[in-house]
């Protein structure tokens, strides 16, 4: 028994080492040109930024900013984060046929392979706190599946926006420094739609006048936030962060508005797709390939586990690799292993499929 814990161990530390040496690259970068750079989280800071004109249509109505749509897979591998775009339904044109589509996506296939083994980290997850997870009324799962849902290398494609900006350095009272204008940044903001609908748009709606579309305004983002402490990080200042338009800004900071709009205007939402490499469209076949890179430690993972519930129902006493890897401290009672491998239906709650 013992030597078989140490195996086990020393699988699950190879596996960890592998995936620190995988190809995808630390702070991968989000656009394949740097003169139109992505937006990324300022770390505790805030900051002032302007909407440019850009991507502004005259409607029926008046006027609107268009953004541009993208259904993005979000990936881990290791320390890293990344997106790939959605190609599930494309198919029957004649650039789709170019690229390889047929309707299915490799992402959306491989995201099965990370729900399997979301479901058996959930079943050695209650086997550990002796609970049902198919009845457990007063939600004691709930940190485990929040553990093992943020441990999912590769999730489900959501729909992001991308649209530029334009971001004024500050001084140290939060005002646009003298030489500001010659040192504007214009970036490619790409958010879950849901997040510029809420932040932005709402923002709008609280406004007297009401607009139809940010264009054209400064807005305040606030990403400092009180860090307890603690060192300040990109995904606690995203957390905490808040938006809010300026409405005398237009007159505070007239001065900056032109060169803005020109820095800003090669950011169209053509240039969005072509260099922002969550919307980029790939070959099916390179998909497939990202996919496989992304998917070897679940996959690997889901190997390892099949392997061990044979064993474990053989020789009922061994631990479980899965819990070992999920929770801190694993104990898989003897009494509970009949249940392994045991898939009881779906976590439906927990997120789309
Ligand atoms: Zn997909």
């Amino acid at each position: 028994m013992a030597t078989r814990r140490q195996v086990d161990a020393s699988m699950l530390q190879g596996l960890l080492q592998s995936s620190e040496t995988q190809e995808v690259k630390k702070g991968s970068n989000k656009s394949s040109d740097s003169k139109f750079p992505a937006f990324s989280t300022p770390v505790n800071q805030d900051i002032l930024v302007y909407f440019p004109r850009t991507n502004v249509v005259t409607t029926e109505n008046g006027e609107n900013m268009l953004t541009l749509s993208a259904y993005v897979h979000d990936y881990k591998v290791g320390q890293s984060y990344g997106q790939l775009r959605c190609v599930s339904g494309l198919s029957g044109s004649e650039f789709t046929n170019m690229l390889g589509y047929d309707g299915s996506c490799p992402a959306c296939e491989a995201t099965q392979d990370c729900w399997d083994l979301y479901r058996k980290k959930l079943a050695a997850g209650a086997r550990q706190y002796g609970v049902d997870p198919q009845n457990d009324p007063t939600d004691i799962l709930k940190p485990v599946r929040e553990k093992i849902l943020q441990e999912m290398d590769l999730r489900g494609s959501e729909e992001y926006v991308t649209f530029p900006v334009v971001i004024i350095p500050l001084d140290a009272n939060k005002r646009p420094t003298p030489t500001a204008a010659s040192e504007l940044r214009p970036v490619f903001v790409t958010w879950k739609r849901k997040r510029y609908e809420e932040t932005i748009l709402g923002g709008l709606e609280n406004m007297l006048n009401k607009p139809d579309h940010p264009a054209g305004m400064f807005w305040f983002w606030k990403y400092s936030y009180n860090t307890g402490g603690k060192q300040a990080n990109a995904r606690d200042s995203a957390k905490s962060a808040k938006f809010a338009p300026i409405p005398e800004g237009t007159q505070v900071f007239g001065h900056l508005i032109t060169p803005c709009e020109t820095v800003a205007k090669d950011f169209t939402l053509v240039k969005a797709a072509e260099v922002i490499v969550a919307n980029q469209f790939m070959y099916k076949e390179d998909i497939q390939k990202e996919v496989d890179k992304i998917m070897s430690k679940t996959r690997t993972l889901l190997e390892l586990a099949d392997v061990q519930e044979v064993s474990e129902i053989a020789k009922p006493a061994l631990q479980n690799p899965l819990a070992n890897f999920a929770i801190a401290s694993p104990s898989a009672q003897p009494s509970q292993v009949q249940n392994l491998g045991v898939v009881q239906g779906n976590p439906v709650k927990f997120g789309k499929q």
